[in-house]
């Protein structure tokens, strides 16, 4: 029986959240765009530069916000990776765009860039980049493509808050940006997202459409005098209440992160000079990218391997887990795919495991989480 329970997991306070949503609540406003809601679009703009910032509901709602600011319509095609979450790609599916996966590079589950130039047609409206585990995937090679063919470029950057590429923070390269606030991310909020704007011409349309298709916005600024239906729309808003928990977190996003990097560099130290031995992958950060921390993941060398290795933390008490499974190969999708294989992304979708790694997670519990992988690999002959 293990003694330890080490979750996957786990939501925590920083120190202001519950202070806030009292002061939410007490002050009188509570729905969205209330006085919480403008200081983390504050945050978000002067922090990282981006020309506007949202809070949204969730990441999917950012995604799907895109979908309809980019005019994503029926015979439309969007080029999403298939190692990525639903959402990326879903989001446009509501709008009849017909999806082209593309697979992940080699070393890396971010898109391989080089593929994405033969998969472009005069259909298609727009690409989806995601940053997983934060990492920067090669925007100068995407954006030179985007550009070359007149193709917007939206970047699910769910998992990449406080992350950059040469410099510039993830989220504010594309034309659109989306990040998420769930539970399981860096900084949270339950449940919450954030759509960034980089490019002027989307903001009023972002405005009209996040507050169900009215110039709810302009009105409040004065700017009209009534305000009416406008637009195609939908809620896409918090309450105040979501945005107080979440600002209390953005305040102190950097003792966040300092200690969310504390954790990885621990993993990364006592595993360093043993797993790459066995043939077992550890995750690979470009020269261009940054780290922040978001996730710690190994890649074993087939499924069964990654099966053993979840089984035997499980049995200690620790709770890794695996990732996604291809979309391509999804139920949904299985009949509706082109046909082309997508190696590398069903190798990450067999091979990939996450270990734990959250604010509370312990120095002690790290070791105690490494040892146990270092002695089943030592004890399986992982790569002999
Ligand atoms: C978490 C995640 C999402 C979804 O975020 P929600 O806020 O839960 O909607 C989308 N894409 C990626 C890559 C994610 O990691």
């Amino acid at each position: 029986m293990a003694t330890k329970l080490i979750p996957f997991n786990k939501p925590y306070l920083h120190g202001r959240e519950l202070a806030y949503i009292a002061q939410a609540a007490l002050a009188g406003k509570v729905a969205g765009d209330g006085l919480f809601s403008k200081k983390c679009h504050s945050f978000f703009e002067r922090h990282f530069g981006f020309k506007r910032a949202l809070l949204t509901t969730s990441c999917t709602d950012a995604l799907e916000m895109s979908a309809l600011l980019l005019n994503i319509r029926e015979g439309d095609e969007v080029i999403v990776p298939s190692f990525t979450f639903v959402s990326s790609a879903n989001a446009f599916v509501l709008r009849g765009a017909k999806l082209v996966f593309a697979d992940s590079a080699i070393d890396n589950p971010n898109i391989d860039f080089q593929l994405i130039e033969s998969l472009i047609t005069p259909r298609t409206k727009a690409i989806v980049v995601v940053h997983y585990a934060g990492v920067a995937c090669d925007m100068d090679g995407i954006m030179d493509v985007a550009s070359r063919h007149n193709i917007a470029v939206v970047e699910d950057a769910a998992q990449a808050i406080d992350s950059y590429y040469k410099g510039r923070p993830l989220g504010g390269i594309g034309v659109l940006g989306a990040f998420s606030f769930h539970e399981t991310k860096n900084i949270i909020a339950g449940e919450g997202g954030l759509l960034s704007i980089n490019d002027e011409r989307y903001i009023a349309r972002a405005e009209i459409i996040r507050e169900k298709g009215t110039n709810r916005s302009a009105f409040f600024r004065g700017e009209v005098d009534k305000y009416g239906w406008v637009e195609v729309g939908s809620s896409f808003l918090p309450s105040d209440i979501v945005a107080a928990y979440l600002f209390a977190q953005l305040e102190n996003l950097d003792a966040i992160q300092v200690r969310r990097k504390t954790i990885w560099s621990r993993y990364w130290k006592n595993l360093k000079d043993v797993l790459p031995e066995m043939g077992i992958g550890m995750p690979n950060i470009p020269e261009w990218a940054t780290n922040n921390a978001h996730m710690f993941y190994l890649v074993c060398n087939d499924l069964r391997q990654r099966t053993d290795l979840i089984a035997t933390l499980k049995s200690a008490g620790v709770m890794a887990v695996f990732h996604y499974l291809s979309l391509h190969n999804s139920p949904y999708f299985k009949e509706r795919h082109d046909g082309r294989p997508l190696p590398n992304s069903d190798r990450f979708s067999d091979c990939l495991v996450r270990l734990p790694l959250y604010f509370d997670l312990s120095d002690d519990d790290v070791d105690y989480i490494c040892q146990i992988i270092i002695d089943h690999c030592k004890n399986k002959k992982c790569g002999a």
